[in-house]
């Protein structure tokens, strides 16, 4: 018997109902994400009797899917997010060291008028 991602709810373990945005459990896997899939390709609920054994599967799959999604298990740092490029949360403010120094010269006016 092998382990699969719930086709259904795609490891998520619930559903959102399209009409009413109510969000319940899976039917199809019984809320846990994850399905036994036996040697005839068809998919049977996880017994809650097994959970204990499967546990240490179930978080390895999970893993695997949250990868999946970009988590990497660290969050990034701010000017690291691609939606903060261009913005000022983009700059990281560690690198700016050698931003360059304001020119001290004035704007063209000298008082010493010929
Ligand atoms: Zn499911």
């Amino acid at each position: 018997m092998e382990l699969v991602r719930c086709v259904s709810c795609n490891g998520y373990g619930w559903l959102e109902d399209d009409f009413s945005g109510v969000s319940d459990d899976c039917d199809w896997c019984g809320g846990t994400g994850y399905v036994y899939r036996d040697a005839a390709g068809v998919d049977h609920k996880i017994p809650p009797a097994d959970y204990g054994q499967v546990a240490a599967t179930l978080e390895r799959l999970e893993e695997e899917r949250l990868r999946e999604l970009g988590y990497t298990g660290q969050a990034k740092k701010p000017w690291e997010q691609d939606v903060r490029q261009g913005t000022q949360g983009g700059v990281n403010p560690y690198a700016a060291a050698d931003a360059p120094a304001s020119a001290g010269d004035a704007d063209g006016l000298h008082p010493d008028g010929g």
